[in-house]
């Protein structure tokens, strides 16, 4: 199963619009300076992002989902 990648490559939906309790332990990623960017990252996208810090989110972001209540 080449190029499944999980884990610290995907932003932690709790870290990023709520709060996340695991901290450190968390298996998802928290990068501050992705924190206010609601641009999805492209190469994340496409399973090739190595970036350390990047600003760019790794998740999809939903705009267009009428029922988030
Ligand atoms: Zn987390
Ligand atoms: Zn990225």
């Amino acid at each position: 199963m080449m190029g499944e990648r999980v884990g610290k490559d995907n932003d932690c939906y709790f870290y990023y619009y709520s709060s996340c309790s695991k901290g450190e332990m968390c298996k998802f990623r928290h990068e501050p300076a992705a924190l206010r960017n609601e641009t999805v990252c492209l190469y994340w996208r496409s399973g090739k992002c190595r970036r350390d810090k990047c600003i760019f989110r790794h998740m999809e972001i939903a705009v267009s989902a009428p029922d988030l209540t």
